[in-house]
C-alpha cells in the first residue's frame, strides 16, 4: 500500500516538475508569487485571490480561490519554484472566508491528500473548522471509495490540521513570523484579517479585503511591501446605489489607496483582487492610484508575477507581456 502511495505521489510530482526550466534566480530571500490575483469574477486572466510567500524550501499560502492549486503547479513546472510543490507547503492562511478565497480549499485539501505524509496545516478565522468538516462531508462517497476502494489512499493525512486564529501572532517558525489583523470588510463572515509576514530579510503586509482601513496602513508602515487590493473609482462613478454602498464598505477604492499607501509609505505597492472599470479590464488602477496621489513604487500585479528583492522579475514566459513594473 505505502509503495502504491510513494509511486503515486513521485508520478505526480515528477509530471509537475519534468518541464521545470527556468532557472529561478539565484541567491537567497523572501519572494512573493501571485498565483491569483483576480475578484469574483470569471475573469480569464486572472485566478481567484491567492499568494505565496516563499522563504527558502518553504511556501506559505495567503488565500486558495478558485485555480490555486493548478497555479501552484504551474508555478513549479513554468517558473522553476520547487518550493510550491505539494509537500513543500508550511502554511495555508485564510484572511476570510468569501467564496472568492476559498473555492480552491477543497480541491488542495483534495489533491493534497495522497501526496502529503502529514495532514496540511491551516490557518483561518471563525468558522473554517466548519468549513472543513461540511467539505469532506460533501466528498464523504468520494472519500469511501479512496480509502476502500484500490487506491488505499491513507484517511490519517486527508483532514487539515484546523487551528481558528485570532488578533496578534499567529504562527512562527524558522522561516516567518505571522501576524493576523482585523480589517473592516462589510459584514463579512463574520471577520476578516489582514496578514503580516515578517522573515529574516523583509516585511511583507497583505490587505485581505478591507475597506479602507488605518490599521492596514499602520501595520504596513515602512514594510518592504503592501499587497493591497482595490477597485476603479471610475466603476464607482458608474455604479448604482446599492453597488456603490456595497464598494465602500467592503472594498478599498484606488483614491482611497492612494491615501493608505501614502500613508504607509511600503518600498512597494502591489495591485491585486482588482476590480477595474469594465468588468475584467484592470489596466488603469495603477494609474487611478497614482493620479490620486501615491507617489510611490506601483505594479499592477498578475497571475504569476513573482516579486524578488521588491524589484520585479518577471520570468521569461511572462516578460513576452509588454507590461512592465509600475
Ligand atoms: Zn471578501
Ligand atoms: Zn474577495
Amino acid at each position: 500500500m505505502r509503495r502504491n502511495r510513494i509511486i503515486r505521489a513521485f508520478a505526480f510530482v515528477a509530471g509537475a516538475m519534468l518541464l521545470s526550466a527556468p532557472a529561478w534566480p539565484e541567491g537567497d530571500g523572501t519572494r512573493v508569487v501571485l498565483l491569483g490575483t483576480g475578484t469574483p469574477l470569471p475573469d480569464p486572466v486572472r485566478q481567484g485571490p491567492a499568494l505565496a510567500i516563499v522563504v527558502n524550501d518553504s511556501s506559505y499560502l495567503v488565500d486558495c480561490g478558485t485555480g490555486c492549486v493548478r497555479q501552484m503547479a504551474k508555478a513549479v513546472q513554468d517558473l522553476g519554484i520547487s518550493a510550491l510543490q505539494y509537500t513543500q507547503i508550511a502554511g495555508v492562511f485564510f484572511t476570510h472566508l468569501h467564496s472568492d478565497h476559498t473555492l480552491g480549499y477543497p480541491d488542495l485539501m483534495l489533491t493534497l491528500w495522497d501526496i502529503q505524509n502529514q495532514p496540511l496545516p491551516v490557518y483561518g478565522p471563525e468558522g473554517i473548522i466548519e468549513m472543513t468538516d461540511a467539505i469532506l462531508q460533501a466528498y464523504e462517497a468520494d472519500i469511501t471509495v479512496r480509502t476502500e476502494g484500490f487506491q488505499q489512499s491513507d484517511p490519517t493525512t486527508l483532514r487539515p490540521k484546523v487551528t481558528v486564529i485570532g488578533e496578534g501572532e499567529i504562527f512562527s517558525d524558522d522561516n516567518v513570523m505571522v501576524t493576523a489583523f482585523r480589517v473592516p470588510h462589510g459584514t463579512c463572515c463574520p471577520v476578516s484579517y489582514g496578514f503580516k509576514f515578517v522573515t529574516s530579510d523583509r516585511t511583507i503586509v497583505i490587505s485581505g479585503d478591507p475597506s479602507k482601513s488605518e490599521e492596514v496602513a499602520k501595520q504596513a508602515r515602512r514594510a518592504d511591501v503592501l499587497i493591497h487590493e482595490v477597485y476603479s473609482a471610475k466603476k464607482y462613478e458608474s455604479a448604482s446605489d446599492t453597488f456603490r454602498q456595497y464598494l465602500r464598505s467592503f472594498h478599498t477604492s484606488a483614491t482611497e489607496l492612494a491615501e493608505v499607501a501614502n500613508k504607509a509609505k511600503p518600498g512597494m505597492l502591489i495591485l491585486t483582487h482588482q476590480l477595474g472599470t469594465d468588468e475584467c479590464d484592470t489596466r488603469g488602477l495603477a494609474d487611478e492610484v497614482r493620479k490620486a496621489g501615491y507617489r510611490g513604487k506601483i505594479s499592477n500585479g498578475n497571475d504569476l508575477d513573482v516579486f524578488w528583492v521588491f524589484t520585479e522579475h518577471r520570468p521569461r514566459r511572462a516578460s513576452a507581456s509588454s507590461r512592465r513594473a509600475e
